[in-house]
């Protein structure tokens, strides 16, 4: 009879130990995701492409770009809450594949409160399934305009430099029309740079914005093409970080663009050897 009766403590302390232990593991995510009174940035680590998660002091979530394929989406789930899918802001800085690649997918997985649309336009399909989605759910769109800031009201602000509102960019050159927007957060900034190139940079250079930031984010995944010394010396970051996949077919990051960087004792740090790259603002 003991036996027995041992025998069924035993399973109830099984069958509790199962139910339990994925709930206190699930409750443990979900509170080591609550927000921290600080800025969190992470360069998600997607192959060759861009996609930055922004996590504000109070939480607010803010999504730049979406990667070349669902890499993106599947990378957000480690760092947003399961039970909370919402995103305050998805912006994507021009329309080329490697950065809508899970645009269209998080659209319909999360709850999106607004977009920071590329002004540009692109004939990809992809590109034209992201407006239906877009069209279709509502979400309300904003321009860039660099005499607008986007404040999340908690301590981040993004600074839109470019591009300005009046200009007009045919599809073929969408890098140059790159949104770059520095992050201002409370004890640091990062400065946002998509594929913008060096005529880009010149021009954004003759706007004489402040581009001033601790973090860059090395523009078109360390393109030759870009991240021009002048552009450097107006930003004067301590680190820098370049999202680019391995083994990638352009042969980026380029050895020339590594080494104005180093020229300027600049730090560099990728995806490509660290995976997601974190920073604490
Ligand atoms: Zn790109």
């Amino acid at each position: 009879m003991r036996t027995v009766s041992l025998w069924r403590r035993w399973k109830l302390w099984l069958l509790c130990g199962v139910v339990l232990l994925p709930c206190v593991l699930v409750a443990g995510r979900e509170l080591s995701l609550l927000p921290d009174g600080q800025t969190h940035v992470y360069v998600l680590d997607i192959g060759q492409g861009d996609s930055i998660l922004i996590v504000s002091p109070i939480g607010r979530r803010i999504l730049v770009d979406g990667g070349p394929d669902l890499s993106a989406l599947e990378r957000l789930g480690s760092f947003l809450p399961f039970f909370d899918r919402r995103i305050d802001l998805v912006a994507f800085t021009h329309p080329d594949a490697d950065h809508i690649g899970s645009l269209p997918e998080i659209l319909q997985r999360y709850r999106v409160d607004r977009m920071l649309f590329s002004p540009v336009e692109h004939g990809s399909g992809q590109y034209a399934r992201l407006l239906s989605i877009v069209e279709k759910q509502h979400i309300p769109l904003i321009l860039p305009d660099p005499s607008q800031d986007i404040d999340s009201g908690d301590g981040l602000v993004l600074d839109v430099i470019w591009p300005p509102k009046n200009l007009v960019r045919s599809s073929d050159d969408t890098n140059g029309a790159s949104l770059v927007m520095r992050a201002l957060a409370r004890s640091g900034s990062i400065l946002l740079t998509g594929d913008i190139d060096a005529l880009g940079e010149e021009r954004i250079l003759k706007t004489g914005a402040s581009l001033s930031s601790t973090v860059l984010k090395v523009s078109h995944h360390g393109s030759e093409g870009a991240t021009s010394i002048p552009f450097l010396l107006a930003v004067k970051p301590d680190h820098s970080v370049i999202s680019v996949g391995k083994d990638n077919r352009f042969g980026h990051p380029r050895p020339e663009t590594l080494a104005r960087l180093s020229a300027l004792g600049i730090p560099i740090r990728t995806t490509m050897e660290e995976g997601t790259i974190d920073f604490l603002f």
